[in-house]
């Protein structure tokens, strides 16, 4: 049996989505402002159209305002960006989400750069990547703001520890690593070329993996008693051989978790853990933009 306390990402997600919807309909009531969340899907992709789904879904939940924009594949890059042109003008959208991967004809910083950043609730624009930097208020990538609202949860004071990330995409790598180092931890960020990542795994109290490889992170890699937050989500083939062989799957992190379970002092599941703070988080960035497009303080 794991003796790892396993972190509960469901659980604190749905805490943190009621939460949010509370304080937002504590903010229509009181200001007459309803966060408003506008997401754009360009194409068909199967697994883009389920994350929009889900995403409008937990909105109405939430009792915000949640439109979608689906555009089809052949949309030019000028329509697009004649839409968010509209959605910067509506005082009624409060955040906006550009579903990506964009189609290829599209130029995807193009787009990303037209999204107003008091609006980008993805936390992609590069005004927001500055003020991450610089440690001003912005809008916070979602799936790293969700993990460390989880490793805050779990460990409380997180300064002074050893955070290694590893993977340093703009998406969640690159964030994360600023959000530790804003907590004061000693980061340190590892890639595809880093040299010997199990010694440098073992010196971190804090282990962030964002590589999107299966379970490439064994147990003897992690440090007795450390906080491990699997970013990953890897579609492998069934552990049954006759699924397997009809093509299903299951999904697991870039963490070996039976194994890490037995040395970590905390990990995330995967699915489960880490997965569903990143919608949690989109909501609670729209009701953020929205409180500060109203020029009223948000609720912690
Ligand atoms: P990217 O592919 O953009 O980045 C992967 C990073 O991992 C790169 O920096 C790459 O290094 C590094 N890497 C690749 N192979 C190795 C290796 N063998 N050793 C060390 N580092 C390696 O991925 P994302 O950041 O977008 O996503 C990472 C994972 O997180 C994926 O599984 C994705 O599905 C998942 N994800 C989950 C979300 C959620 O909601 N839970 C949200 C977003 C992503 P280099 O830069 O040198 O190439």
């Amino acid at each position: 049996p794991p003796r790892a306390t396993i972190i509960d990402g469901k659980a604190f997600a749905a805490g943190l989505v009621d939460r949010v919807a509370a304080a937002s309909g504590r903010l229509e009531a009181a200001h007459g402002v309803k966060p408003g969340l506008a997401v754009v899907i360009v194409g068909e992709d199967p697994a883009s159209q389920i994350y929009v789904r889900n995403k409008g879904e937990t909105t109405q939940r939430a009792g915000m305002r949640s439109d979608t924009h689906r555009l089809s594949d052949n949309t030019s890059e000028a329509e697009l960006l004649a839409l968010i042109a509209a959605l910067n003008a509506d005082s009624g959208i409060h955040g906006i989400l550009v579903q990506l991967p964009l189609p290829a004809h599209i130029d995807s910083a193009a787009v990303l750069a037209a999204i107003d950043p008091d609006k980008d609730v993805d936390g992609f624009h590069v005004v927001n990547v500055g003020r991450l930097s610089v440690g001003v208020p912005g809008m916070v990538p979602c799936t790293p703001l969700g993990c460390l609202m989880l490793l805050k949860a779990e460990l409380g004071d997180l300064s002074g520890l050893n955070a290694v990330v590893v993977g340093r995409s703009n998406i969640v790598g690159k964030p994360m690593a600023q959000l530790l180092l804003g907590e004061s931890c000693t980061v340190t960020i590892a890639h595809s070329r880093t040299r010997d990542l199990p010694s440098l795994f073992r010196t971190a109290d804090i282990l962030v993996a964002a590589v999107g490889r299966p379970e490439m992170i064994r147990g003897d890699w992690v440090k007795p008693g450390a906080t491990v937050i699997d970013v990953g989500i890897n579609r492998v083939p069934s552990r049954d051989p006759v699924k397997a062989a009809e093509g299903k799957t299951r999904v697991v992190g870039d963490v070996a978790f039976e194994e890490a379970a037995a040395v970590a002092g905390r990990i995330t599941p995967v699915p489960g853990g880490v997965g569903p703070m990143t919608i949690a988080c989109l909501l609670a960035n729209t009701y953020t933009a929205a409180c500060r497009a109203a020029g009223i303080e948000p609720e912690p």
